[in-house]
């Protein structure tokens, strides 16, 4: 099947139809955690919307070398290159060796992202492992008179380069405004004007993390990785450059800026931006309390929280949402989105036991082709969703025998399932109904269930719990209903 796929380019504002620059191959990146505190929802987003990019581009026939980094050093507490450096405080704090901060946070970043079923990279570079190509990379910029030295620091010199270039123009900013909204300077400042940003800063005496380069002993500016890291991994021009819109500016404002300094033009042709999680119509924030980590998500251990909701209820509710659209959560927003999620995986579950007759009464044909579409308009996953709602429908039809299907047909409508749904969507199945085990592993549940009734039926107590408590311990949710039991697996 040809496809066009169009994807919206934060820098000209509008669709434009995908061409890579190498055919069949596409570069792919995207910012990556700092590592210096557990994963949570802002970071689920556009882990999960680059991971469904990742994704369709390898199913629609390219080879992606997908790089996502790990910002382990120069991240520092302001982003106006003040402050101390995030991951070397934590470090001082809790007596750790800054690498022992970043290996545990990554670890953990890793567990959560293999929760939510997210690929991993292809590449996963780590800034401090890259010192010497950035050391080249501000060399550079140096080279070509973009920066200057000030006190051991190398600063980008914002307003000299905007005299040439538009300094502003991914995040529709000016130079005068920027001005205007920024601090003044003190007399004490080593940069000619508020707006330069750090490429290289001199290290204090406390700083832990620093490195030799012909200016001092210091650290690299944290916007300096990912022009380093992506020219190193895709080349000089890339196609995608993806990160949540927070990133927009000044660190991807920033990245356009050193690529053009250092280079003589700019290296990415699509940058890609998810928009942002609120909590409840509110932004997320340590001082609001509202700031959820993904492992209270899926624990359920948030005051904010009602109930613990699985990965694959949080990926479902992510991609209900178009990634350029805002998304608030909230637990009845989750709830519902459980619901959906459950409902879907039910007619997934639904069709491997549909059998096949002589003649088709649902409407089967253009599936495919709808959900292809909606995929190629910009990753328009809640109409994918929507789509694969509307043929759960007949599914149920089918297997209430109000409706049949074809041989041919139901091959095809498990393969759209399988395909948009498992390797797609990346959508799991967490319920106890999974297709490996089918009915075998669900009737032997039920027998077991069954043999507990027949316990209590005879007033045999302690097997009647026993059975009760060891399904529970194996994660069972077990429920007495009127007429017997039910029963599912609750993680
Ligand atoms: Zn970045």
């Amino acid at each position: 099947m040809q496809h066009d796929l169009v994807l919206y380019n934060t820098l000209s504002r509008k669709k434009e139809v995908f061409k890579p620059i190498h055919e069949g191959r596409v570069g792919l990146y995207v910012c990556g955690p700092t590592v210096y505190g557990d994963a949570h929802l802002g970071h689920a987003r556009p882990a999960i919307t680059f991971d469904l990019l990742f994704r369709y581009l390898t199913q629609i026939g390219y080879k992606v070398r997908y790089v996502r980094n790990i910002t382990d050093v120069g991240h520092l507490e302001n982003d106006a290159d003040e402050g101390e450096d995030k991951i070397g405080k934590k470090a001082r704090l809790e007596q750790l060796e800054p690498m022992e901060v970043v290996q545990f946070y990554t670890n953990r970043y890793h567990n959560a992202m293999e929760a939510l079923n997210v690929l991993p990279p292809s590449i996963e570079p780590h800034a401090s492992g890259h010192i010497i190509e950035q050391i080249q990379f501000v060399q550079k910029i140096l080279d070509n008179g973009w920066g200057y030295v000030s006190n051991g620091s190398v600063y980008f010199d914002v307003e000299k380069y905007n005299k040439v270039h538009h300094y502003g123009k991914l995040s529709g900013r000016n130079v005068e405004d920027l001005l205007s909204t920024t601090r003044a300077l003190d007399g004490q400042s080593e940069k000619k004007s508020s707006m330069d940003f750090a490429l290289w800063k001199k290290a204090s005496p406390e700083h832990i993390m620093h490195w030799p380069s012909p200016w001092s002993e210091g650290f690299p500016g944290w916007h300096l990785e990912c022009s380093a890291m992506g020219t190193k991994y895709l080349g000089d021009e890339f196609d995608i450059h993806g990160g949540g819109m927070d990133l927009l500016f000044p660190h991807h404002e920033c990245e356009i800026a050193q690529s053009v300094g250092a280079l003589g033009h700019e290296t990415v042709h699509y940058w890609m931006h998810n928009n942002m999680i609120t909590i409840n119509g509110q932004k997320m924030g340590k001082s609001l309390g509202n700031f959820i980590t993904l492992e209270e998500f899926f624990e359920g251990k948030h005051p904010l929280l009602t109930q613990a909701f699985s990965p694959m209820t949080i990926r479902f509710f992510i991609l209900q949402a178009h990634y350029r659209s805002t998304v608030d959560f909230s637990s009845e927003a989750l709830q519902a989105s459980q619901k959906g999620y459950e409902r879907l995986m039910d007619a997934y579950a639904r069709l491997q036991r549909i059998t096949a007759t002589d003649s088709t009464t649902i409407d089967v044909q253009g599936l495919r082709q709808r959900c292809f579409e909606a995929m190629d308009d910009d990753l328009n996953s809640p109409i994918v969703i929507s789509h694969l709602f509307e043929a759960s429908k007949g599914i149920n039809l089918i297997s209430d025998g109000k409706a049949t299907i074809n041989p041919e047909d139901l091959k095809e409508l498990k393969n759209v399932f399988d395909l948009f749904i498992k390797d797609i969507l990346g959508l799991k199945i967490e319920t106890g109904v999974s297709e490996n085990t089918g009915d075998g592993y669900k009737g032997a549940i039920d027998l077991l269930l069954q043999i507990r009734m027949e316990a209590k039926a005879n007033k045999d107590w302690a097997t009647s719990d026993k059975i009760r408590k060891e399904l529970t311990a194996l994660g069972f949710d077990i429920k007495d209903t009127k007429d017997g039991f039910e029963w599912k697996l609750s993680r």
